[in-house]
């Protein structure tokens, strides 16, 4: 098969363009054209003029209108048509009788035919003639099939092997992602190989993942592998203003890929037609038959046929259940943010594109860059090389790529935002408290490395913690850890200066949402056990919780997040009183130097 003559065709323009290309015309004609076609050579005067023409007996004809006079005079032996403005003048006739002849100087309405044509019978051929033109190319286009209109057709892209260039190779990490869509090529390469056995092909496969983690790409790199037709398109371009205009959208597409078969069909945010029906009075009728079109196009398919169906969302309970039962999208395809060696590889492959020095060293960047989205890696790869340029190096080396870190995480140096030294000084000891409450904690270095510069994030420090292996489970006490080491900053400003500052708030926030979660979903509380107290919605996009228990309790989980969080400051406080030489001598070190790293921070600590 040609796989060039899929190209995707510009989209056309509706029929409603020409139509008012051609209302357009007709009013320009109407107010610019025909009034000074006819108005062309009339002479304003004065009254005073027009008896003077009188007097002289060059006026020839003269006509009265109800407030206007129009007259021709003979000039240079032509006629010139004159008009002026109407007075009331008892003699007025008087004085003309005799002198000039009383008739019509201008026609005071169009001829009846003339106007009846203008008006209606052109727009109508005009209209006619357009119409027919359009549906003859329509026609053309759509390979001989009727003009039908343009409503309702999809704009799905279809992408051959050559067009994205996007393989596998380029999508680093997800492997696990990797290898079940590398089993629906394959499928799609060799069917008869499934079908010896009596497998059949997935219908439908479904990435679900935070935003950033590579989804898109991924399918793209699908494309790019598969040697058969890729039709792509985003969930929002269903979303019509008319009832039923979805829903025929969904059909076009469908059917075109039908007749493409075998293919892949992305669905990219499919959330956007996928919600949940709730059934509410306020529900939207015109996303409901947008996805009853979507469940039936889906369940139409004979999978045998080889039309794969992906989607991608970082919804996935938001999605109507009807959409996730098996023979619709039977795999889900978890796609979850890099892990450390993930990360390493995701910053390696992005590292080709630019000029890099050879010596950076790629883990301890993945390391320092924690909790980033592919997105994210990608980001900080590119800002390193756009500092080395500002830096009127050739290329990029691992300070580029540290400082570009925190440039994506922390937002950008403030160049005219000076801290005054009092705040300079309150900010070194506070970022310094966070630290050594973490370091007393594990005995080890708890960052990577602190700097005192303003960002445009509005943070005023900024700390990169280290975590140096990756570990899915918690235990409770790393979790108090952690809630002690958030309200160190705080309490290094107490102790030291007897007063606070706003700049914890960030750390409150961080801090009574853990300890909050603790009791409420980790059951990491004496008194409520193992109940759950609140459930959480949207996990890939921040997270919402809602409570789900009595008033009575949500006071009482009010008073342990408050006892939680408090138990820990004080034993920060406690942490902090206990070595406040080294508090001092690190908050100096900072002070003078606006960044520390975790070698320097440890030097110092165990000196
Ligand atoms: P989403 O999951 O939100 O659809 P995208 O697929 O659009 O995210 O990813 C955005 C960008 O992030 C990609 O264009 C790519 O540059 C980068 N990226 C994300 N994940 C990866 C990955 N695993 N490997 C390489 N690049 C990645
Ligand atoms: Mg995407
Ligand atoms: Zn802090």
């Amino acid at each position: 098969m040609d796989l060039n003559e899929l190209k995707d065709k510009k989209p056309k323009r509706p029929l409603i363009f020409y139509y008012l290309i051609v209302l357009g015309v007709l009013l320009l004609l109407n107010f610019f054209v025909v009034p000074t076609m006819t108005q062309r050579s009339i002479r304003e005067t004065t009254y005073d003029q027009f008896l003077d023409a009188v007097n002289e007996g060059i006026v020839d004809e003269v006509q009265l209108d109800s407030d206007v006079i129009y007259y021709t005079v003979e000039s240079d032996g032509h006629q010139q048509i004159c008009k002026t403005g109407r007075i009331y003048d008892m003699q007025e006739v008087n004085r003309l009788y005799g002198k000039v002849h009383f008739g019509q100087v201008i026609p005071t309405r169009q001829s009846p035919i003339l106007s009846f044509l203008i008006s209606w019978i052109l727009p109508i051929v005009l209209i006619i003639v357009i119409g027919q033109f359009i549906s003859r190319k329509m026609a053309k286009s759509m390979g001989g099939g009727p003009g039908a209109m343009m409503f309702g057709k999809s704009n799905a892209k279809i992408y051959v092997k050559s067009s994205t260039g996007i393989k596998f190779s380029d999508v680093a990490g997800e492997d696990e992602a990797k290898e079940l869509l590398t089993e629906i090529v394959d499928y799609l390469h060799n069917p008869q190989k499934y079908q010896e056995i009596g497998a059949k092909m997935p219908k439908g496969a479904l990435l679900v993942g935070p935003p950033g983690t590579g989804k898109t790409l991924l399918a793209k790199a699908v494309a790019g592998e598969a040697e058969v037709p890729f039709f792509s398109i985003s969930g929002s371009e269903f979303v019509e203003m008319f009832v039923g205009m979805g829903a025929a959208k969904v059909r076009d597409l469908f059917k075109q890929a039908n007749e493409k078969a075998p293919c892949i069909v992305f669905i990219d945010e499919i959330d956007t037609i996928g919600k949940k029906r709730d059934g509410q009075i306020t529900g939207n009728d015109e996303r409901e038959q947008t996805l009853n079109q979507l469940l039936t196009e889906m369940d139409g398919f004979d999978s045998s046929k080889g039309v794969v169906i992906l989607g991608a969302t970082n919804r996935p309970d938001s999605l109507d259940p009807a959409l996730l039962r098996p023979g619709r999208f039977d795999r889900r395809i978890p796609v979850e943010l890099p892990d450390l060696q993930g990360r390493e590889d995701i910053l390696k492959v992005h590292a080709k594109n630019i000029k890099i020095a050879d010596n950076v060293n790629f883990r301890e960047i993945a390391k320092a860059a924690s909790g980033a989205s592919g997105a994210e890696l990608a980001n900080i790869v590119n800002e390193a090389a756009l500092r080395a340029v500002r830096d009127g190096r050739r290329f990029a080396t691992q300070a580029d790529m540290e400082e570009s870190i925190e440039v994506v995480i922390a937002g950008y140096q403030k160049k005219n935002r000076v801290l005054s030294e009092k705040e300079k000084l309150i900010v070194s000891y506070h970022e310094i408290g966070h630290a050594l409450v973490a370091a007393k904690q594990t005995e080890s270095a708890p960052v990577h490395k602190i700097t005192i510069i303003p960002r445009t994030s509005g943070a005023l420090g900024y700390t990169m913690q280290v975590d140096e292996d990756e570990h899915y489970l918690m235990s409770k006490e790393e979790l108090e850890n952690k809630i002690a080491t958030l309200t160190g900053g705080r309490a290094a400003e107490e102790l030291i200066f007897h007063s606070i500052t706003t700049g914890a708030s960030n750390d409150i926030e961080q801090a009574t949402k853990l300890a909050r979660g603790m009791i409420t979903r980790f059951g990491m509380s004496d008194e409520f056990d193992m109940v759950a107290m609140e459930t959480v919605s949207n996990q890939y996009l921040g997270g919402d919780s809602s409570l789900a228990c009595s008033f009575e309790t949500q006071t009482e989980i009010d008073r342990k997040v408050v006892e939680l969080v408090k138990r820990q400051h004080e034993k920060a406080a406690q942490i902090l009183q206990e070595n406040i030489m080294k508090l001092h001598e690190l908050a100096k070190f900072l002070y003078e130097n606006e960044t520390i790293t975790g070698e320097q921070f440890m030097d110092i600590l165990n000196r």
